[in-house]
């Protein structure tokens, strides 16, 4: 299933949860769709006058269509034009505007030991990640992945003074995609606010993060299951909270009989191994986002401590066997919803 499968599930599940009203009139509820970043964009607003929701709506739809146009992998953009300079060893000057989101993931990169690497463009781009369809066929040569692994490009190699860049490591070709949502999600709800807007949701295909209450109730977001249709748990959300998700069947190929899906493991320079799908709940969507994808890579084994250093307490992690491992401030609030239960491992507090 694709991320558009995924937003439907949670838009379903916002809409199987909705209070059935006959007789009240129907709920002030706002929606509108884009697409952007690869994936579909929902934008639901509660509450909101239709003029206000409009404008706000066209303003969510600009900063993500920005963010597309600025940090697209492999169309033309700021973030290509960055990667082409990059192949030098010379310094040079990006437009200050770029800095913050840049400085961001590499934080969260060091913070992940490596394991979130937004330096591994040239990987992503062996595999064939770097088009919108992945062309059927094999994956790339082992010794062209060993090539790529022993240069070892990280953040690290990053050095960012002032608005200029240096890379230490000519291998090093910047990927937000393992961001990008989630950032353009926080992005999005800072904008929301600047209407005065306090009760939204925005869901980037599966990356959501919620402002206020649907009402008189909280949110409810539906967690896909990854082996089989349908959802896994669902769980409310309110305040101001990210859920985001990274998994193993957003993208991926398949070549005889074998599953090869888009989060890489820096280490071996091949699809990361034993996590079918990590969910990360956190105040900031940038942040859960940069998780979820380095607890993919981090597997059921050693995923606490990746999640101590990023400063993530709220994480499911769905084991490529089913076992659901999870921390204990998130099994509090998570619902699971298919019978026979999965089974369950709780992992120490975080
Ligand atoms: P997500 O769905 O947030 O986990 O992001 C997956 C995307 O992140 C992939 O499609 C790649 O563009 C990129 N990516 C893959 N592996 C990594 C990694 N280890 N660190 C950072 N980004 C990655
Ligand atoms: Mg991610």
């Amino acid at each position: 299933m694709d991320r558009k499968a995924v937003y439907n599930i949670a838009l379903g599940l916002l809409i199987a949860l909705s209070p059935i009203a006959c007789a009240k009139p129907p709920e002030p509820v706002y929606q509108e769709q884009l697409f952007a970043l690869g994936a579909l964009v929902d934008i639901t607003l509660w509450g909101v006058k239709p003029d206000l929701a409009r404008r706000a709506a066209a303003g969510v739809t600009e900063d993500f269509n920005n963010i597309h146009n600025t940090w697209h992998a492999w169309q033309s953009s700021a973030l290509t034009r960055i990667n082409e300079q990059l192949k030098n060893s010379d310094p040079f000057v990006i437009d200050a505007e770029l800095l913050p989101f840049l400085k961001r993931a590499r934080e969260l990169s060091l913070a992940s030991g490596g394991l979130f690497n937004p330096a591994l463009g040239k990987l992503i781009a062996l595999w064939g990640y770097h088009s919108d369809e992945r062309a059927p066929g094999p994956p790339p040569a082992a010794a062209a992945i060993a090539g790529l692994v022993a240069r070892q490009p990280t953040m690290k190699d990053l050095l960012i003074e002032g608005a200029r860049l240096h890379a230490l490591n000519p291998a090093l070709q910047l990927d937000m995609g393992g961001i990008g949502q989630g950032y353009a999600a926080d992005i999005a709800v800072k904008r929301l606010r600047g209407f005065g807007i306090e009760n939204a949701l925005i869901n980037a295909s599966g990356d959501i993060r919620v402002i206020g209450k649907h009402g008189s109730r909280p949110w409810v977001i539906g967690i896909r299951d990854p082996h089989g249709p349908g959802i896994i748990a669902s769980i409310e959300l309110q305040g101001d909270e990210s859920i985001v998700t990274s998994g193993d069947y957003e993208r991926y190929f398949t070549y005889r009989g074998q599953r090869y899906h888009h989060i890489l493991d820096p280490r071996t320079g091949y699809p990361s191994l034993g996590a079918s799908s990590v969910t990360v709940l956190h105040d900031n969507a940038t942040v859960a986002d940069a998780a979820s994808t380095a607890l993919m890579v981090a597997g059921p084994k050693h995923w606490h401590e990746t999640a101590r250093a990023m400063g993530v307490t709220q994480v499911m992690l769905i084991g490529t066997q089913g076992t659901v491992h999870i921390s204990p401030a998130l099994a509090k609030r998570m619902r699971f919803e298919k019978t026979p239960a999965p089974k369950i491992q709780l992992s120490p507090s975080l």
